[in-house]
């Protein structure tokens, strides 16, 4: 219920839309009212014996309100011939169809935006969410998770928030409008046909709880075939290199099969209830049929053949809607399924968030300091056990070390990708958590191994995220990135798209790329992660260069895997498992004969 109510939340902001929609639906049920009534005088008109004459109206009360209603319409008829009568009848039907169903096109119309909306603002949510959660998040779930709730469970949740919608506004006042005309043609045998409804209403639940368990599996299921699908996808060239196609199409096909499997078996279900629906419709009309039936050739009804019509006519018309309600059950089911997993991603706290009282920082003026760094992932040991490091501003500091043993890890530390578990990483001597992660993550640059790109024009790509471009601090940056004069030679220059729909890149220009975005974001910090793969000497020697201008007059903190830029450290952190082993600048270093030696033995082959 709770998240039936969270839902319906969602709908609020369309409330206009919701009220154009109640109107439109009242006016719709007050001409299907009509269609019915008017079936009365007409099937009468055509059978009964004897055409009306005047008879007198019996006063209107409540209890009185069948006989004064036949009374008035028997008198109404009498005013004029049959054909007559006849001829205006048609018409008022053909009318009253025609704008019950321009109320009920009305009534859809003005609903659209809403449905619609509430998709759009939930995926809007969890994207806006997804941004705000802290990376580990990422790491620990499944990209095709996340996708499949984006997807997938919203559409859920918007199917059920319709049926919720209609279930409030425009099944039930349907509902009630053929109910009362039932109840006052023959409130007897309405009674009979309610008395079975509640047996069909309860079929109808166990068939949506079912479904719901259902359709929690299937998700599941969808979520595990886009992860393997997204795994796929990205290791092409490795699935190609290893031959393991084969293996790959059958782990998929697995998955694909699996999901087909689950689909099937609920769509069957799925599709019982409609039928079951229909069934048990059907048999409720003919037990009232048969009961009428009886009354009417043993004579104890009195019921003239266009109200006994009206009566069946208005039977079947309620039929639609009771069905309609029924399926809402089903819908709501699965909705209340697809919202739980939605809101179970959308509860989950970010943890890298302000603090209480956080200022801005809007410079970096004296040394970076970790002190006494702990810190753990949720999953597994203490990765980094009291590390102590020191960062001046205008030095470049490389980590060095053993992989696994980190050095990412330390690194991440700095623009709060992740927070220590124990101890302090203060700039300037404040704790950064004190710190606002925009302002903070504002002071930094990071060119990480994988350089990423987006599917946008390499102007794009350079001043990522800025609305206004400044050309010339974008050419600059390209030039000092050694990227300008390939980005020339590509077709549209500055323009061209790159990645999957455009120009295709060398790892060497696509490095440049992003050294050209550090540096034009221009931050006084730089972190960097060396990329281990080598490129051939002409690029290497361009992207080193590009190194180069990119830390001049920075601070930077490098992941280092190039000789040149260990020699050119201020200071070496040699990281081993759990922390610092040794510090010291190169020449030193080498000296000491420990670690370090070793770990640039192996690298540089010597
Ligand atoms: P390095 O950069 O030195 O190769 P990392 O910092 O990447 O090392 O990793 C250090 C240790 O932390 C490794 O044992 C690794 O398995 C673990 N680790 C890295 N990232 C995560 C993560 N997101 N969740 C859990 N453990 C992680």
């Amino acid at each position: 219920m709770k998240t039936v109510i969270r839902i319906l939340r969602h709908i609020l902001p369309y409330k206009k839309n919701l009220a154009i929609s109640s109107t439109a639906m009242f006016f719709s049920v007050v001409f299907n009212m009509a269609t019915v009534i008017l079936v009365i005088p007409f099937i009468n008109v055509l059978f009964d014996p004897v055409y009306p004459t005047p008879q007198p109206v019996p006063p209107f009360t409540i209890g009185t309100f069948k006989g004064w209603a036949f009374a008035q319409m028997n008198n109404v008829m009498a005013s004029t011939d049959a054909v007559t009568a006849l001829k205006y009848l048609c018409v008022m039907i053909i009318g009253a169809f025609f704008f019950k169903n321009l109320f009920q096109y009305a009534q859809s119309w003005s609903m659209a935006p809403a449905e619609q909306g509430i998709i759009r603002d939930l995926r809007r949510n969890l994207y806006e969410h997804m941004n705000r959660l802290s990376l580990s998040y990422f790491t620990e779930e499944k990209k095709g998770m996340l996708m499949s709730r984006i997807i997938s469970d919203v559409q859920l949740v918007n199917d059920s928030a319709i049926a919720v919608v209609n279930s409030l506004f425009r099944d039930p006042p349907q509902i009630l409008v053929y109910t009362v005309i039932l109840l006052v043609i023959d409130w007897q045998l309405t009674l009979i046909a309610f008395i079975l409804l509640p047996v069909t209403g309860y079929i109808l639940t166990k068939i949506g709880n079912w479904v719901k368990r259902e359709s929690d599996v299937l998700q599941e299921s969808i979520a595990r075939l886009t992860s393997v699908l997204d795994e796929g996808l990205s290791s092409m060239r490795i699935i190609r290199a290893f031959r393991t196609e084969q293996y790959e199409i059958r782990k998929f096909g697995t998955e694909n099969q699996a999901y087909y499997q689950t689909f099937v078996g609920i769509k069957r279900r799925r599709d019982m209830a409609s039928p079951i629906t229909e069934t048990l419709s059907v048999l409720v009309v003919v037990v009232i049929l048969w009961f009428m039936g009886d009354a009417i050739l043993s004579g104890r009804s009195g019921m003239s053949s266009g109200v006994f019509v009206a009566y069946i006519f208005a039977m079947l018309q309620m039929m639609q809607p009771l069905k309609y309600f029924g399926q809402t059950v089903n819908h709501i089911s699965q909705g209340v399924a697809g919202a739980e997993r939605v809101f179970s991603v959308l509860d989950i706290q970010p943890r890298i968030v302000d603090r209480e009282g956080a200022t801005d920082i809007d410079s970096f003026r004296d040394r970076i300091i970790f002190d006494d760094v702990r810190f753990r992932y949720d999953t597994g040991e203490e990765v980094l056990s009291g590390v102590n490091i020191e960062i001046k501003a205008g030095e470049v500091v490389a980590i060095v070390g053993p992989s696994g043993v980190g050095k990412s890890t330390l690194v991440d530390l700095v623009p709060r990708f992740y927070d220590v578990t124990s101890g302090a990483v203060r700039i300037d001597g404040r704790d950064i958590r004190d710190i606002t992660v925009r302002s903070l993550r504002g002071l930094m640059g990071i060119v990480t191994q994988e350089t990423f790109l987006f599917n946008a024009t390499i102007r794009e790509n350079i001043a990522y995220g800025e609305s206004e471009v400044d050309m010339d601090r974008v050419f600059a940056a390209a030039r000092a990135a050694n990227a300008h004069d390939f980005i020339l030679e590509t077709p549209q220059g500055y323009e061209t798209v790159i990645g999957d729909r455009g120009v295709k890149l060398s790892g060497g220009q696509r490095q440049r790329l992003s050294i050209a975005r550090a540096i034009y974001k221009n931050p006084p910090i730089l972190i960097l992660d060396e990329a281990t793969s080598s490129l051939d000497t002409e690029s290497e020697v361009l992207v080193q260069k590009a190194i180069e201008n990119l830390m001049e007059g920075r601070t930077s903190i490098v992941i280092a895997h190039r000789l040149s830029t260990i020699q050119r450290a201020n200071r070496i952190y040699v990281l081993n498992t759990g922390g610092v082993e040794e510090t010291g600048t190169h020449s030193e270093l080498l000296a000491r004969d420990g670690l370090y030696k070793r770990l640039y033995e192996m690298q540089f082959h010597l």
